[in-house]
């Protein structure tokens, strides 16, 4: 009713705002197995397999070869702020691990039921604890909620079923069950770009045969191929660069200025980090416009690193986003250096085609 007073003004419950701190984190299946494959990453697994079914919002696996979580931990792991990668503010200047507010995980047991097994390298077995809004829980009414020890090897499962079963609205508002797993493949397909010394699995449960796979020790130019094909593979031009004085090192795998495709690949790291960056991504368009017809597009893998204490990780809660320092002047680097790289190619091809 509009009556022209000033509302009431009430403290939320943890409960509600757990919730609602949750749904910005955590869109949609694809956004869990970002966060999944993040932490698999932070620990250091070598191999990470992600199984999946009904797009994810049935059931989501990631297991990973990573150094595990300690059995102590296992009763605050997916608490709100909870985390072994930052302990001060100052830290962030320095991070080099992708999480550090300790969010993923709690928001991930808020939305699903979620379960972990893990064993470390100096436990005798590996503990399965489940997780209800944070808290350790029994897996049936009548148990105990402590974790149960396990028979199992150094790894750690982390499953997540029934995603947003408590959140209607999301869960009516995601894609089909094939677009949601195109979306997590998508997510998957990047990391391995990036990540090429990582092996990487994704399947889909109770199918034998991976979607896709890659190898340990890959390189980004074999996984491209392996995801886009040869026809796209063949045409890349290697971009390395460094410019000490903004502390940027830029690497990259660009579609030279002969060869479009019909939908853009845009994919971009900086430090690590898997980003939209729109100024960035309309600048290289801006560089391919002069080469390519209309309604023709690049491909493009671009990985930037820069001074961490440059970057400001902690500006979206998905962290798909960062500020950096110095960012025109950076993104004129990077558009130049992909222009000059573009000229230099097209000047060698017309120097052998008149061989
Ligand atoms: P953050 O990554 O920001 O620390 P998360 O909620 O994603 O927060 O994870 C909480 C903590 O759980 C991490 O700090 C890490 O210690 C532990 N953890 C999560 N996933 C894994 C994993 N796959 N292997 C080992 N430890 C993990
Ligand atoms: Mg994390």
């Amino acid at each position: 009713v509009l009556d022209g007073t000033p509302k009431k003004i009430i403290k939320l419950s943890t409960a509600v705002i757990n919730k609602i701190a949750a749904g910005e984190i955590i869109h949609r299946p694809a956004s869990a197995v970002k966060e999944l494959i993040e932490n698999s990453l932070d620990a250091e697994a070598k191999k990470i397999s992600i199984t999946v079914k009904e797009g994810g919002v049935k059931a989501l696996q990631v297991q990973d070869t990573g150094n595990g979580i300690r059995k102590e931990d296992l009763s605050i792991v997916c608490k709100r702020f909870t985390t072994s990668k930052l302990r001060e503010f100052e830290d962030l200047r320095r991070i080099r691990t992708f999480g550090f507010r300790g969010e993923a995980l709690a928001s991930i047991s808020h939305v699903s039921h979620l379960s972990i097994t893990t064993r470390t390298r100096t436990e005798q077995c590996a503990y399965k604890a489940f997780y209800c809004d944070g808290h350790l829980t029994s897996p049936q009414p009548g148990l105990s909620v402590e974790p149960v020890p396990f028979i199992g090897p150094y790894q750690i499962f982390l499953k997540v079923e029934d995603l947003f079963y408590n959140m209607d609205t999301r869960r009516k508002t995601l894609k089909s069950s094939n677009e949601e797993y195109l979306k997590i493949h998508t997510v998957v397909c990047n990391y391995s770009i990036n990540f090429p010394q990582v092996s990487f699995t994704l399947k889909k449960f109770g199918e034998a045969a991976a979607d896709y796979r890659t190898p340990a020790d890959s390189t980004s130019r074999s996984n491209i191929k392996a995801i886009y094909g040869q026809k796209v593979e063949a045409e890349l031009l290697e971009i390395e660069q460094l410019e000490e004085s903004l502390e940027l090192g830029i690497v990259g795998l660009i579609s030279n200025a002969n060869f479009s495709l019909k939908r853009g690949v845009f994919v971009l790291f900086i430090n690590g980090r898997l980003l939209e960056c729109p100024a960035i991504r309309k600048a290289i368009d801006n560089v391919y416009s002069a080469h390519l017809p209309k309604h023709a597009h690049s491909f493009c893998y671009l990985s930037l690193t820069m001074n961490p204490a440059n970057v400001d990780v902690n500006v979206h809660p998905t962290k798909n986003e960062v500020h950096f320092l110095h960012a025109n002047r950076i993104i004129e680097v990077v558009q130049e250096t992909t222009r000059a790289r573009l000229l230099a190619e097209s000047s060698s091809r017309t120097f052998y085609s008149q061989v």
